[in-house]
């Protein structure tokens, strides 16, 4: 369950802060570990976080993120058109996690063979650049939606015990729907990876929202869009399914910025009733 206010959070925590340079930022999103920042400056104004540009579109729209283990305190540097830049210090809310064990993976799936780290080694490297794309359009200022509705199976930010030994942290949420169930674009995209098969993601699709902003579709069980093509907002990518590293169909979505993984649900209405 997420419990922090979408809206308003960082807006007003800026308001307080009064700064000229500031007051010409607004943003929805929590700023927390796993939050994503979405907002406006007056066009012209540039930004960056902990010493990181955030790229600023003509028409002011921007966008950043927190990390699951993000640093309680980060700096913001606002530069507005013509003016001197200011440094405001963000207190970032620390979270705290879920444990989610998870057994009945084969156990290739746990600790893989020696004779796949080669492939799996490329693999990350692959999606790690199609997420790392600073495209100079803002895609994501419309604001995303779910791909797929359903229960929730998996949030952000839980530690994973595989078969009952600790592996790396969830980072994207989990929508559990039967196999054949259309993946619907989150946000207006360009497509960077479009795979049918990687050794635990499975069938993945990767999004380029711009300004560093992804979204990520994993254990697809087809995929309906090809590397290069663009996509509006709700149309269908893919389907749901059970490929790589799963116990079952399900949609695993992540939303990243610059290649770091935010919490999807920081980003999203909340989940519609069924
Ligand atoms: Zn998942």
């Amino acid at each position: 369950m997420i419990l922090l206010a979408r809206r308003g959070v960082l807006g007003c925590a800026l308001c307080l802060l009064a700064a000229p340079a500031a007051r010409a930022l607004e943003w929805t999103g929590p700023i927390a570990q796993g939050g994503f920042v979405s907002g406006r400056a007056v066009p012209g104004t540039r930004i960056s976080l902990d010493g990181t540009a955030v790229r600023v579109g003509r028409g002011g729209e921007f966008a950043f993120g927190f990390g699951r283990d993000a640093r309680p305190e980060s700096a913001l540097v606002v530069t507005p058109p013509r003016g001197k830049a200011e440094t405001r210090k963000l207190s970032v809310a620390k979270r705290a996690w879920l444990e989610q064990p998870i057994s009945g993976l084969p156990q290739g799936m746990v600790t893989p063979p020696p004779e796949t780290l080669e492939r799996i080694g490329q693999e990350r490297e692959r999606v790690r650049a199609a997420r790392r794309h600073d495209t100079d359009e803002p895609l994501f200022a419309k604001g995303f939606i779910w791909p797929a509705t359903g229960r929730i199976s998996g949030v952000y930010g839980s530690r994973r015990i595989l078969n009952g030994q600790p592996r790396a942290p969830h980072l994207g949420v989990d929508v559990a729907r039967p196999t054949g169930t259309p993946v619907l674009a989150a946000a207006p995209g360009i497509v960077r990876l479009a795979e049918p098969d990687l050794y635990f993601q499975g069938g993945t699709v990767i999004l380029d929202h711009g300004h560093g902003v992804s979204s990520s579709y994993l254990h697809l069980s087809r995929i309906d869009v090809a590397l290069g093509q663009r996509v509006d907002q709700s149309q269908p990518i893919a389907a749901i399914g059970a490929t790589g590293r799963v116990t079952g169909p399900h949609l695993h979505f992540e939303i990243g910025w610059l290649g770091i993984p935010v919490d999807p649900q920081t980003a999203l209405p909340p989940m519609p009733e069924s």
